[in-house]
């Protein structure tokens, strides 16, 4: 049976049982304020925490199963509780008389001598309350209302006109030679995306498995201009122009930065991150680039190789839509390696149980699956997580295989809390090939990678111990929330890990020692390329929120396209604009804006941690019990930096990301 009654709530029920929900933490507020005996922690900052968690509970779990099972009645539902629920945050932000409580008391000398997780408590509390406008002049909160609606409608529009772009667009083929190199796949889904239009041939679109499949594969040149030149262009003309969009979220996002008193949107979102400023942004991405130009200018120089020797092409610069086809055709001699070919080596139920040892033998925790439990799919099944004393350290629900209405990617949230220190549940969401009639989920290795990340998050929000929900894993800085997941993604890169797991699901066969030095190689394969590109994103994602409105006279289109050029191999056209479709910038009011860097941040970290476990075992029990105690477990007791300090006993070096990507010479 599962404690959660909202994950399996008749659709028809949900809104009034949110509204309830609502209801009763409205009623608990209005306690909270007019308490009128001696504050307390517990009749403040506790009771408000006990008062949103059950909140968060049941929006948690409504949203991750209306998210995963697909349902229209439930999507109906919730379209008709959301609204309720934003304006029950709204509101709790802007409520004076709850401001003025916490506030006294955290100013309080009680307060002031409780111990420190619960000042970090308070001190988190107040800030997110400030960020939303608490504690402003009445008219200057007018304003910041206004500007989070202006950015939230700005915002949508980014959306909206990226989604309304990409399907306004349609390329026709006629001639089946034009269709030279590309996948069955492919020549199946545009001559039925043709048909579907009433038209003869092949239609091809912007979706985005397609885009990719032509970039890499098509023989025709002009094929793949057309295809890359519309997929980098998009939602940069009328109808559907985000350029005006992106003015506007630029211009609102610096008012309101400036509003609360700081000097640009960077500013006042990197105060609280782990890296601290948009200075040490910017001064960390140009370390970076440093090292890793070199490396990037010999993959540059291997790919002109590749391509007078493949295409007869001398001198002559890549063209920007050439460099996906021939890095593809220089992998594919280089390696001959093909990811599909080693699916018959990772059948789900292998690669689980090759976690869950791994997990064992780091951790001392086993994992159990318990059956018959009551979920929201007949697929969703419930494990539990058992710790070295025999006590219960949490729960999971995994819910594997993909199926039609369910989101895609991959993703863990956690659905309920227990502090302190009680036992948690987490879903654990992917969307893996569901087994056929005559052979188990079967997966890629990038599939494994994935759900090796995953579980990174899941041992991280569970192992966590700490005394709050405000304080737990989930709450830790976001430029290192994804540390321990890029980090547990590393064994499964590694042979003695692969040993455990990868094993042919018919004949039992280990996966061959040459392939697995294959997966391995290829991992590295166009690497500075890829972070010399990921370092220009992370770059931009700066600049236009620090140096706004200055820039290039405002054409913040011509300003990404310049800073990017430096960034990759082929001379960008006139018509680039990647920028119009930046989603992770501007597809929400505040959101991963200014955030990209962190990427390239939680590697060199989980990087760093990592080579600890190389050089002294992969299984090493007392490492991993370092790494539980002093990152997993403390969740967001203490700052992201100190947590790392604990466990390196010095801040992180970018060198060990270098290393790890064979960029030393
Ligand atoms: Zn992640």
């Amino acid at each position: 049976m599962n404690s959660l009654p909202f994950l399996t709530m008749p659709a028809h029920q949900v809104p009034a049982a949110i509204a309830e929900h609502l209801a009763t933490a409205e009623e608990q507020i209005d306690a909270i304020v007019s308490y009128a005996g001696r504050p307390s922690f517990a009749n403040t900052f506790e009771a408000l925490e006990k008062t949103l968690q059950q909140v968060e509970v049941a929006v948690n779990c409504v949203e991750t199963v209306e998210a995963v099972a697909g349902s229209a009645a439930l999507r109906e539902a919730w379209m008709v509780s959301e609204p309720a629920v934003t304006r029950f945050w709204n509101t709790l932000y802007l409520n004076e008389r709850l401001w003025s409580c916490l506030d006294s008391f955290a100013r309080s000398d009680t307060a002031r001598s409780l111990p420190a997780d619960k000042q970090r408590h308070m001190e988190k509390v107040l800030r997110e309350f400030k960020r939303q406008g608490a504690g402003l002049l009445d008219r200057h909160k007018q304003v910041l209302a206004q500007i989070d609606a202006e950015l939230q409608r700005a915002t949508s529009r980014f959306e909206h006109n990226l989604i309304d772009a990409m399907n306004a667009f349609a390329f026709y083929l006629e001639d089946e030679r034009d269709l030279a190199g590309l996948p069955n796949w492919v020549r199946k889904q545009t001559r039925a995306e043709a048909r579907n239009r009433g038209c003869e041939g092949h239609c091809f679109t912007l979706k985005a498995g397609l885009v990719s499949a032509v970039l890499e594969c098509a023989e025709s040149q002009s094929l793949r201009r057309v295809i890359w030149t519309a997929f980098n262009s998009v939602a940069a003309a009328p109808p559907f122009d985000n350029r005006p969009v992106i003015n506007r979220i630029l211009d609102l996002r610096r008012r309101r930065a400036r509003l609360l008193g700081d000097v640009c949107f960077s500013e006042h979102v990197l105060r609280d991150r782990m890296i601290g400023s948009p200075v040490a942004v910017l001064a960390f991405l140009e370390a970076l680039m440093e090292k890793t130009r070199p490396f990037f200018d010999r993959e540059v120089a291997q790919l002109r190789g590749f391509a007078v020797s493949t295409v007869g092409k001398r001198g002559e610069p890549i063209a920007p839509y050439d460099e996906v086809y021939l890095s593809e055709g220089l992998r594919r001699e280089r390696y001959h390696f093909d990811q599909e070919e080693l699916r018959p080596y990772f059948p789900l139920s292998a690669v689980l149980e090759g976690i869950f040892e791994i997990i064992s033998r780091l951790f001392g925790c086993r994992v159990v699956e318990k059956t018959g439990e009551d979920l929201w799919h007949p697929d969703a099944r419930g494990f539990e997580v058992i710790g070295p004393d025999g006590r219960l350290v949490g729960r999971f629900l995994g819910d594997f295989y993909a199926r039609p209405g369910k989101r895609e990617g991959a993703w863990v949230r956690t659905l309920e809390w227990k502090p302190p220190s009680g036992p948690q549940t987490i879903a654990l969401i992917t969307n893996f090939l569901p087994p056929g009639p005559d052979r188990p989920c079967l997966l890629a290795h990038r599939e494994v990678q994935s759900l090796f990340h995953e579980f990174g998050h899941l041992l991280h929000f569970l192992l966590s111990r700490a005394s709050t929900r405000a304080l737990s894993a989930d709450e830790v800085a976001w430029d290192f929330v994804e540390v321990p997941s890029q980090l547990f993604a590393n064994w499964s890169w590694e042979e003695s890990a692969l040993r455990l797991f990868a094993r042919h699901w018919q004949t039992g066969a280990p996966l061959p020692a040459d392939n697995i030095a294959a997966v391995r190689r290829s991992r590295d394969f166009g690497i500075a390329r890829d972070q010399m590109r990921q370092i220009g994103i992370a770059h931009l994602d700066i600049a236009l929120h620090t140096g706004w409105p200055q820039l290039q006279g405002g054409d913040a289109t011509a300003f990404a396209r310049d800073l990017l050029q430096d960034h990759v191999l082929g001379d960008l056209p006139e018509e680039y604009a990647l920028i119009c479709r930046f989603m992770h910038a501007f597809k929400d009011p505040e959101g991963s804006a200014s955030g990209y860097y962190g990427y390239l941040w939680s590697e060199v970290m989980e990087a760093d941690i990592f080579s600890d476990f190389q050089t002294q075992g992969l299984f090493n029990k007392k490492l991993g019990n370092k790494l539980k105690t002093t990152v997993l477990g403390a969740g967001d007791s203490r700052d992201a930096q100190d947590l790392f300090l604990a466990f390196k006993g010095r801040p992180p070096d970018i060198g060990a990301l270098l290393r790890r990507n064979g960029m030393v010479r």
